[in-house]
């Protein structure tokens, strides 16, 4: 067939090229962030197709979610124009093998319409299981279990395969349960996650005559993120690149962030002896960041030890040098970072105007997004967030409001609804029904309903118990909203704490919970900055009316893993803290390979930024009312300094409290305040600051381990002395004040408008003398 011009090569360096014209055998292009491995991989179907080597049907493309995919999916139809119909197989590895499966159900003992559960389904089998086998759930939690069989499915292991060694897990009980899990599910014609892989791996590996089908019927494969793919995936696609090995992966080992999720970096680097013969092509030009951001990135990432190390060059400017910056606390970092967008949105530091799509920031933690919604939200700042639902969307999150929510106003239905069995009180349909029955034939709110089902013994049992005991609280609860005789925010933490609702995910021994609770302290924050219960539901209330997709341009926040493959103009990157990024656990844990894990992600965050690279952390963080003293990150060292720009905070001088009221304050940033912040200093300064080496005798008194350990220890800000007499507060309430005494945890202060008080010093901020 005539060869078609082929405008799309233009645009190409010569490597790439040659990864897109090497059309027949195995090829892998393994290069650093933004050197246009995701182009070359789209050049390449197009020209598959161009040049009339395969049907698009005879391409298969796996992108690593969704939205990858729809982009690639315009650009190849924008690449192509009309002149070819149909679209390639182009989709995640789940997408695609649940099309495949669907086809071949019947050979996975399944019929064509399986439903694919969610993760709450399959936990709920999980527990049911466990309960049959008379298991004590208490110590063995289903979603332990959940996790264990989810990382067999990952190595494409049935119940038959898994190893010997792997016998033990679960006090022995882990492999029968998988198989009655597996049983169970087909008895339900449904699948989970692992399994739309795992039974296409079975299928291809037991059915010669299918496999074969496929194998003719893909001609051309195509992988992009190639370093993230788990074992299951790699058998996948071993077995269907078959012979022909007409296979195309695209990755960069310095850029695997999945491991915790059973991704194989091996996979990518064993490449060439998987398919000898393979074109081994490496790229080096960076299209996307000028020269400073890259050099930043390069030098973070090549503290680590395990990697192939590349080169990395750019052909432009070298453009602003990434800016770090240190706060106060969490909620000035966010207060700060509103206002640079809105700078930047008008046009700043000699930088034309930029719209609001062209920025992110980009969290290591979803948590974190909450101080920056709020911000955002109380200044009129539109944003999305991107890969999962926004803060105040969470179901933990909502959990948590339906319960002040019934504090503040009993009879709140939908509320009680929610929250009447979460966490469970052993009240099943039958006994909600009954409660909603009697409260209408009543004429009554259902919490009332309620009352009267355990009082008349309509609901029986535990749940009855657990019934009247709930009913009570509420009725307590909202007796405290109303005389305010704790502050709202005790009250808030009471609630979650009696209700259960805190323990319950305290004992959850999943992945997630951890993640939920560092939520929920999130939200108790949150309080903190209003007046009462009441007036925080009514702003979260507004929030979620402002919520609604609004036309326009966004600010895009996300998680760093969410962010692999894209690019925006200006990135903020913002808790670069010990204990946050790196997280508590990649520090705790023995050995590299968390921390090293945790790098990666440090170097995906910076390479996402094409002009403005913005590194933030905070000396504070509030938990609980309490302060959490952090380090700056231990990458923040490994940034060079040649390619860093160091700001200072408005907060440090003649901004909010006075930098001599922050040194006091915090042993970080006494070392800080007198060094302008400089990244280098700073650490060394905080260790040989008198703050420091106070905490450090301390933590040795008491037998803790050393805070140059970097661990984030609570501390109160009491517990360091931070205020003396004659310091200059302020205090939420009362305002500004000078401390005259201090006891304990105590200060009495004498306020310049409401006279001399006695308040808890955590609630008290240094303030410029
Ligand atoms: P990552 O590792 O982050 O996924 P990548 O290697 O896939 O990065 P791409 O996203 O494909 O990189 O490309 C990065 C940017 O560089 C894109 O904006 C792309 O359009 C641009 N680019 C890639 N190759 C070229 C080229 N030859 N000429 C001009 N621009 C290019
Ligand atoms: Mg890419």
């Amino acid at each position: 067939m005539a060869a078609r011009p082929a405008p799309y090569l233009d645009d190409l360096n010569p490597a790439q090229r040659q990864a897109v014209e090497a059309l027949d055998g195995p090829v892998l292009m393994l290069a650093g962030a933004g050197t246009g491995k995701t182009k070359a991989l789209t050049s390449r179907i197009v020209h598959l197709l161009a040049q009339g080597r395969a049907r698009p049907d005879q391409v298969l493309a796996v992108t690593f979610t969704n939205k990858a995919a729809r982009e690639m999916k315009t650009r190849i139809g924008r690449m192509l124009g009309e002149t070819v119909e149909g679209m390639p197989w182009l989709g995640t590895f789940h997408a695609i093998c649940v099309k495949l499966l669907r086809r071949h159900a019947e050979l996975a003992g399944l019929k064509s319409n399986f439903t694919i559960l969610d993760t709450d389904d399959q936990l709920r089998l999980h527990k049911q299981l466990i309960v049959a086998a008379n298991i004590d759930e208490k110590r063995w939690p289903p979603r332990m279990l959940s996790g264990i069989i989810d990382g067999w499915k990952n190595r494409a292991w049935t119940p038959d395969k898994v190893p010997a060694a792997e016998a033990g897990a679960f006090d022995h009980k882990a492999v029968a349960l998988y198989a009655e899990y597996q049983a169970r599910l087909r008895e339900l014609n449904a699948v989970d996650f692992g399994d739309l892989l795992l039974h296409m791996v079975t299928i291809f590996q037991t059915r010669e005559d299918v496999l074969a089908q496929y194998q003719a019927r893909f001609r051309y494969i195509l992988v992009d993120e190639y370093q993230d793919t788990n074992v299951a995936q790699y058998l996948w696609l071993r077995l269907l690149a078959g012979k022909a090995h007409n296979i195309c992966c695209v990755g960069d080992d310095d850029q695997s962030i999945y491991g915790w999720r059973g991704a194989e970096v091996g996979n990518i680097l064993r490449f060439e002896k998987d398919f000898p013969g393979a074109t081994v092509v490496r790229l080096e030009q960076n299209y996307r960041s000028t020269g400073h951001i890259l050099a930043a990135a390069s030098g973070v990432i090549a503290a680590n030890k395990g990697r192939l190390g590349k080169t990395l060059w750019t052909a432009g400017e070298e453009g602003e040098k990434v800016r770090l910056i240190g706060h106060w606390d969490g909620e000035e970092e966010a207060r700060w970072v509103g206002e640079e967008i809105e700078a930047m949105q008008g046009g700043t530091r000699g930088m034309a105007p930029m719209s609001l799509d062209d920025m992110a920031i980009l969290v290591r933690a979803s948590h974190q997004m909450r101080a920056f919604e709020d911000r955002f939200l109380t200044i009129g700042l539109p944003y999305r967030v991107i890969g999962g639902p926004r803060f105040y969307e969470r179901m933990e999150i909502r959990d948590a409001m339906a319960y002040f929510r019934l504090a503040v106003s009993p009879e709140d239905d939908l509320a009680f609804e929610r929250v009447v069995n979460t966490p469970k009180r052993g009240l099943g349909d039958k006994a909600i029904q009954t409660i909603q029955t009697t409260a209408r034939a009543n004429g009554v709110s259902l919490v009332e309903g309620a009352r009267l089902c355990a009082e008349d013994g309509l609901v029986k049992g535990k749940g009855g118990a657990a019934l009247a005991l709930l009913v009570k609280q509420i009725g307590r609860w909202h007796g405290q909203v109303l005389d305010e005789a704790d502050t709202h925010v005790e009250l808030a933490e009471m609630i979650l704490d009696e209700s259960g609702y805190t323990s319950h995910w305290q004992n959850d021994k999943t992945p997630e919970a951890p993640g939920r609770l560092e939520n929920l302290q999130e939200l108790v924050k949150a309080l903190e900055e209003f007046e009462n219960l009441q007036g925080f539901l009514e702003h979260v209330a507004l929030i979620m009316d402002n919520g609604s997709e609004a036309e326009g341009a966004k600010v895009s926040i996300m998680t760093l893993h969410a962010a692999k493959g894209l690019e925006f103009p200006a990135v903020f990157l913002p808790g670069w803290e010990d204990g946050l990024f790196p997280s508590q656990r990649s520090m705790d844990e023995s050995g590299l390979k968390g921390l090293e894990e945790e790098r990666r992600l440090a170097y995906v965050g910076i390479t996402r930024a094409e002009e403005l690279c913005t590194i933030s952390f905070a000396a504070n963080r509030r938990v609980y009312g309490q302060w959490q003293s952090a380090l700056p990150s231990r990458f923040i060292d490994e940034l060079p300094e040649a390619h860093v720009e160091v700001l200072t905070p408005p907060g440090l001088y003649g901004g909010g409290y006075g930098a001599a009221g922050m040194a006091a304050a915090s042993p970080v940033l006494q070392g800080m305040a007198g060094s302008e912040l400089h990244h280098k200093a700073s650490r060394a300064d905080v260790y040989n600051s008198p703050g420091w080496r106070r905490l450090q005798t301390r933590s040795q008194e008491r037998g803790m381990s050393q805070p140059r350990e970097a661990r984030a220890m609570t501390i109160n800000l009491e517990a360091v002395s931070a205020f003396s007499e004659g310091d200059r507060v302020f205090h939420q309430k009362f305002g500004y004040g000078r401390v005259t005494g201090i006891e304990g945890d105590k200060l009495e202060i004498s306020f310049e408008k409401a006279g001399t008080k006695n308040v808890v010093g955590r609630f008290v901020v240094p303030a410029a003398q």
